[in-house]
């Protein structure tokens, strides 16, 4: 098994690094913001609710984004060699309902990827990306906005996780391909999983 956190703030190439974690280890990805936009596409009850946060900038709550996972893990994740969590956790009660949840089914985490990048390209970044791909909540206000949630209720995991020992930070600024080697080195320096490729 190998179970992996993308960990980062919005715009940190999260998403990016993990189409390439998933394509080179064969894992399961789970990102939570693409599940929910799903949901709000397909105008489902869940969708409906989430849309309300997500709209404003805001996380959705604990209990109902713990829940999601949890069917996820049961259903699709279930038998996969391993999984990328992308944008979870986000909040000191969803990791540890996540090493709950992995405790449960006689696994765990293995490594905990910090991208860092500087602020102001986070937010050139999103601009950039709300442009080419209309994705509602990269607007400059509701950027910000994600910006200050992530200050305040995310970024204190990164102490979290390096007290539990396995945190591995990554400049996440540069060439994709370049920072992803960056990430295969640690991961095969912490776990000792190789790529593929
Ligand atoms: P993302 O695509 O990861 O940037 O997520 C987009 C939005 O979905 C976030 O701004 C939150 O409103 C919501 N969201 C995604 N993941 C979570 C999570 N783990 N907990 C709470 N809200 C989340």
């Amino acid at each position: 098994m190998l179970n992996l956190v993308l960990f980062g703030a919005p715009g940190s190439g999260k998403g990016t690094q993990s189409a390439k974690l998933i394509d080179e280890y064969g894992l399961y990805h789970i990102s939570t913001g693409e599940l929910l936009r799903e949901h709000i596409a397909r105008g489902t009850e869940l969708g409906k609710i989430a849309d309300k946060y997500i709209s404003q900038g805001q996380l959705i709550p604990d209990e109902l984004m713990i829940s999601i996972l949890d069917e996820v893990l049961d259903n699709e994740a279930k038998d996969k060699p391993g999984v990328v969590f992308d944008g979870f956790p986000r909040t000191i009660p969803q990791a540890n309902a996540l090493k709950e949840l992995l405790s449960r089914r006689g696994t765990g985490l293995h490594a905990v990827i910090g991208l860092e990048v500087p602020e102001e390209e986070l937010v050139e970044r999103m601009l950039k990306r709300g442009k080419d791909t209309g994705r509602a909540d990269d607007t400059l206000d509701t950027i910000r906005k994600r910006l200050q949630v992530y200050h305040n209720q995310t970024q204190p995991l990164a102490e979290y996780y390096k007290e539990e020992g396995n945190y591995l930070p990554i400049n996440g600024s540069g060439v994709v391909d370049e920072i992803f080697a960056e990430i295969a080195k640690g991961i095969e320096r912490t776990t000792g999983h190789k790529r593929r490729k």
